[in-house]
This record gives structure tokens, sequence and C-alpha cells, in this order.
């Protein structure tokens, strides 16, 4: 047994066996052959083809009970098996003399590209499918055998030494136990997917892919950020314990789903979800929430090859508006750079990419991006009650400028003949100093305020909020967080502003009474963590939680101010 510790990044207690993946990326070597060979490399391509289905037949077998999984394999095996795909590969072999592996890659490509173009969802996870199988052929052509993420279970603790944003949100229906990387931190989006998913995880475990093996039990604790490797018959029944224990928790929290976010005391605390990709809807809508009060639309700019158009987007916001109305569905605009990476967007590289161009700095480079998505975000308003809401402000201009191009959408769709409700409210996040010393301007340019703690920790600290090296450094409760905190509610108050927390503090065992009684009026978490944070909001008596705040104002230090958030919890 081996008990190593990390950074607790979503809670709850995962035990499963060990998946490791090691991300080594397929060499192929594209050389063309001979005439003489092509009946040697087509007879490679057959076998090679009978290889690969019969491994997805295994995993089929293995698969009796998860029917998502199954499903999955099925299409898989049935695009191999495809006469179009074969054909067109083993012309590739013999009309243009292509190797195998070189034909394999080059046809894929071709696929994936043509997926990528259709502008809907369900084409481009075909085109995630096809990336996939040309993954497995690759790998067993050039015997260069990895573990693909889609041969996960719902017994897998996934260990990776790092994990995309992406890369997790393909894996979301599939169910896993646990997930452990060496890179991260608590506020990376790669964290803040896996708590969206209720996935237990820990990061910041040094050499985890190394340390552990293929295959043994591995234990999740991602209350305490621990990884257990190889428990001890002792340790699993305790583990098992209070898993069982979490699961009946869950079971309990499904009867406060109907019950009003009120604190003890009749203060009503508007409870909000965070949504980082469509799929998590379903999720959300049984949740009966008060709206969406962050809707994060990067998922759109992130590994696409072609920009999304007007309509693509119209689409999506609308559904999600239709939804949840007459909830407020708040849609934040572009929110890449720094750890959301998009290549589509023109981002060059940069020394420092979270001091950057990130966010609205992006939309107001690429004004026309912005109008489109500006547009959807307008037509989808008439389906629902959506708000617009602009990330990394520092500037009051930035604001204005960004309400003059809205106003300019809305005159321009008015003169197309495109119905819009005029009336769309505008929202700014605090999430840099400047904007929150900056509030009392800010609050008569908008309708409302949505602190963004992650990245407002992250730049009053000058902390990388995704290093792992300097987690320790990353404190919510620093008091000039918390003076950050207070300036921007009591400023946003004067104007008579809603104060959300849409940040990761808000979903925090610890921190959901100290905001309440610092004021906010709505708090935005990811769906895995919303009845929890319900149930903490219902036992929360405000006029307590104000004198609390009020005496964590005057502490000297994070330590103090945990200190004494511990004792008043
Ligand atoms: C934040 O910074 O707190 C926030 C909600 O935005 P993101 O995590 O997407 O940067
Ligand atoms: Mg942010």
């Amino acid at each position: 047994m081996k008990i190593l510790s990390g950074i607790a990044v979503s809670p709850g207690i995962g035990i499963g066996h060990a998946k490791i993946i090691k991300q080594k990326l397929i060499e192929i070597d594209k050389h063309s052959i001979e005439q003489e060979d092509i009946h040697k490399e087509v007879e490679r391509f057959e076998k090679s083809l009978i290889h690969v289905i019969n491994d997805i037949d295994k995993l089929i077998d293995n698969y009796s009970n998860n029917k998502n999984n199954k499903q999955i394999l099925t299409t898989h095996k049935m695009m191999l098996e495809d006469p179009e795909l074969i054909d067109r590969i083993k012309e590739l072999i013999s009309k243009e003399l292509m190797s195998l592996e070189k034909a394999i890659d080059f046809h894929f490509n071709e696929i994936v590209a043509f997926f990528n173009k259709m502008d809907n969802e369900y084409m481009s996870e075909r085109s995630s499918d096809y990336q996939d199988l040309a993954y497995r052929l690759l790998a067993h052509v050039t015997d260069q055998k990895e573990d693909c993420l889609d041969d996960l279970d719902e017994d897998s603790i996934l260990l990776m030494s790092d994990i995309t944003p992406s890369k997790l949100t393909r894996i979301f229906k599939q169910h896993i136990s646990g997930l452990c990387t060496e890179k991260g931190s608590k506020t990376s989006h790669s964290s803040i997917i896996a708590r969206s998913m209720s996935l237990p995880t820990v990061v910041g475990i040094d050499h985890i892919v190394e340390q552990a093996k293929h295959g043994e039990i591995v234990i999740i604790d991602g209350n305490k950020g621990k990884i257990i490797l190889d428990p001890d018959e002792k340790t699993l029944i305790y583990y098992r314990e209070i898993w069982k224990k979490e699961e009946q928790k869950k079971i309990e929290l499904q009867e406060i789903i109907d019950v009003v976010a009120k604190t003890k005391d009749g203060k009503r605390i508007k409870l909000k979800c965070n949504i980082e990709i469509p799929e998590e809807l379903e999720q959300i809508a049984s949740l009966n929430s008060d709206g969406i009060g962050l809707m994060r639309t990067e998922f759109l700019f992130i590994d696409k090859d072609e920009l999304p158009d007007e309509d693509e987007q119209y689409q999506i916001y609308k559904e999600i508006a239709n939804k949840m109305k007459p909830q407020q569905v708040i849609i934040r605009t572009i929110d890449v750079g720094g750890d959301k990476l998009s290549n589509i967007l023109n981002i060059s590289k940069e020394v420092n990419p979270n001091l950057g161009c990130r966010g609205v700095r992006i939309s107001l480079r690429d004004q026309e991006i912005f109008k489109i998505q500006i547009k959807a975000i307008l037509r989808a308003n008439e389906f629902g009650n959506v708000a617009v809401m602009f990330p990394m402000i520092s500037n009051v201009n930035e604001i204005r400028k960004l309400k003059s191009i809205i106003e300019e959408c809305q005159a321009e769709l008015s003169e197309a003949g495109v119905a819009i409700n005029s009336v769309i409210k505008i929202g700014v996040m605090i999430e840099i100093p400047s904007a929150a010393i900056n509030s009392d301007i800010f609050s008569k340019e908008c309708d409302f305020f949505s602190i963004g703690t992650n990245d407002l920790v992250q730049y009053t600290l000058a902390v990388d909020r995704g290093n792992q090296l300097v987690a320790d450094y990353y404190q919510p409760t620093n008091p000039a967080v918390l003076r950050l905190l207070n300036m921007t509610i009591v400023n946003g108050h004067e104007q008579n502003l809603s104060i959300s927390v849409c940040g990761e503090m808000a979903s925090e065992d610890n921190y959901i009474k100290l905001l309440i009684g610092l004021g906010v009026d709505e708090l935005s978490v990811s769906p895995g963590r919303y009845l929890a944070v319900k149930e903490k909001i219902l036992n929360c008596d405000y006029s307590k939680a104000k004198e609390l705040a009020a005496n964590v104002l005057g502490l000297a230090s994070s330590n103090e101010i945990e200190e004494m958030l511990l004792k008043k919890n």
C-alpha cells in the first residue's frame, strides 16, 4: 500500500482499478511504397482490421453492464466495417502507393476534416469517433499500443500526467470512478469540469503514472487530496464505508431539490448553476435551479478547426434558454486565453498568457467574431430569459465599447428584420483587482456583477491558478481578496445591483457562510456541488453569517481566517 498526498480538487471517494494513460503520440513513418509491395500492404491492412475489430469485440463483452460504452464501441465497429472506408484505404495504397500508416492517417484526416466542417454537435462527435478509430488502427499497425480514453468504464481510476478540458469533456459520459493527475490545481479548467462531473479528483501528485501499476486497486480521496495505491484490506473497508455514506447522502440531498434556497432566518440566496458544456444541461434541468449564473462559451472555440457561425451558436444558446426558462441564463462572452487555448482565435504564443490576450481583449480585437456571438445571444433571448456577461474587464471604457457593439448588433438585426427582444441585461465579471477597485464606477454601467473568484485570487495574489508549484500561495481567504470582495459587494449594492459569486469559492463548504455574510445575493456553482451548497444555505443563519463576515474582515492573515471559518462553520 502506498499513500500519496496532493491537491483535493473534486470531492468524493473513488474506488476502482488504475487506468494509466501515458498520452504518447503515435509516430508514423509516412513513406511511399513500391508497386510490388501493394499486395503485402493490403494484406497487412486486412489483418490489422480483423485484429482491431476483435479487440473492440472483447471490449464490448467487457462492457456488458455499461450500455453507453457498449453503444460507442458498437458504432466504432460498424464504422470500421464500412466498405467505403475499407475500399478507400485500399485505393490509397494501390493507386497512390501510400504505406498503410500513411493511408490510414491520410484517410482519417480527410474524414475528420469533413465532419468538423458540419456545424452540429452530432457530427462533431462523429469526428472524434473517427479520431479514436485512427488512433486504434495506427497504434496496432505501428505496434505502439497505448490505452485509449474510450476503454474506460465505471471501474476506472484514470491516472495521467495532465488532462486537457476537452479530453475530460469527452469522457463525461463514461462515468469513471476517479481521476488523478500530476499537473493541475484547484481552479484549473479541467478541475472545474471534474467537479461538474462529480468526479473524485486529486491533482499535483508527482510521477503518478510511473508510481502506479496498471490495473491495481486505487482509492481516490477527493475530500482530503489523497490517492492510495494497492490499499490493504483495512483501508479498503474504511473507504468503502465512507463511499457508502456519501452515496446515501446524495440520495438524501435529492429531498431538497424543490426547497427554495433561503437561510434559516429567511434571507433568499439565489442558487444557480455554472455550465461548461451542453451535455450538462439535462443534469442542470433536473436540479430545479434558480437559473444559469455562468455559461462558459469556450467549448465553442477550443479544439475546433473552424469558428462557430451565428446559427450554430444561436441553436445552442436557444436550446439552453428554452430549457431553463423562465429562469435566467447568463451567457458569458468568449473568455479564451490563459489555460484555455484556441487555435482558431489566432492567439499568438505569449510569455505571460494569463496577463495577455484573454477574455474581452480578444472580443475587442476581433470585433467581427464578437458580433457573431452577440447576435446569436440576442436572437436566443427571444426564446427565454438571457443575459450577457463580459469576462476580464479591467476598465470602464471596455464596458462602454462592448455595450456600443451590442447596440450596433441590435440595430443590424432589426434592420435585417430579425425578431429580437430589445431588452437584455448586461453584467460584468469582477475578476481583476482593478475591476473590484473600480466597482463603484462599473456599477453605473451595468445591471449585475458576478465575481469570478478563480481569477480574482490569481490576479490579486500574483499566483498562477493552474500551477501546482504555487498552490499554497493561492489563498481565497487572503485578506486582500476578501477586502476586494467586500468592496465590490458594497459598491454594487449602492446601485442596487445583484451580486453573484460564480468562481469555485461559491461551492467550497467553508466559504459559503462567509460569502452570504458578506452580502452576496447569488451563488453560481457546478451542478455536481449544487445540492450540497443548497444544504449549506438552508442551514445558515444570516445574522450569524454577517457577524462572522465582520469578524473575518478584521483578521490579518489567511491562516487566522481559515481557522475561524473552520470553527464557525
Ligand atoms: C472565475 O475566474 O472565477 C471564473 C468563474 O471564470 P473562469 O474560471 O472561467 O476563468
Ligand atoms: Mg475567470
